[in-house]
């Protein structure tokens, strides 16, 4: 059955999701448990890669392909609450709500990775411009790049500029209530 999801989000704007089914999975895949961490690295074969991937996340993390700005998963990002981002190619850790802030760029934003270890970066010359390119380090799966110097009011003034169908959402879990008898 089809249906439309209409609601408002901070800044009042209208978003109509239209022609989405009824228990379509949302384009950044979201678990209750954090995935197993890869201890080396991961490599597979393209074939390997597409068969595991949809076919956006291959073509983001394997062929360093570009989302949609402001598309369905930058409004699922924003209304994420707390929890921890992983590599949706590899579920390396990557990074953490505490770092995300809004720039209003169109796709999710983080000041800082949460486990530097696992994001490596490098030069890209691709666009006639020089850019640093940020790859998850554990499978090379391409997340974004990064950029700096921008004045955003961030402890490190550095935008991770991230896919977020590169990325796997674990929530936090709410701690547990305290005991009614509890002071
Ligand atoms: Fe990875």
């Amino acid at each position: 059955m089809k249906r439309s999801l209409r609601w408002f989000n901070g800044s009042g704007m209208l978003l109509i999701l239209a022609g989405c089914q009824a228990g379509d999975p949302l384009p950044m895949e979201t678990t209750p448990n954090p995935p197993p961490q890869p201890t080396y690295t991961v490599t597979r074969t393209e074939a390997e890669w597409r068969q595991q991937l949809t076919p956006e996340q291959y073509r983001v993390l394997r062929q360093a392909g570009t989302e949609r700005p402001f598309g369905e998963v930058y409004e699922q990002f924003k209304q994420q609450g707390g929890g921890t981002y992983y590599c949706a190619g590899c579920g390396a850790e990557l990074f953490s709500s505490q770092e995300k802030f809004d720039s209003h760029c169109g796709w999710p934003s983080f000041y800082d990775p949460s486990n530097a270890r696992n994001v490596k970066t490098r030069d890209d010359f691709s666009l006639g411009q020089v850019r640093t390119e940020v790859l998850c380090a554990k499978c090379g799966g391409h997340l974004g790049h990064v950029f700096k110097g921008e004045g955003f009011d961030t402890p490190t003034d550095l935008r991770y500029c991230i896919n977020g169908v590169a990325l796997k959402f674990v929530p936090a879990k709410p701690s547990p209530a305290r005991p009614a008898s509890e002071p």
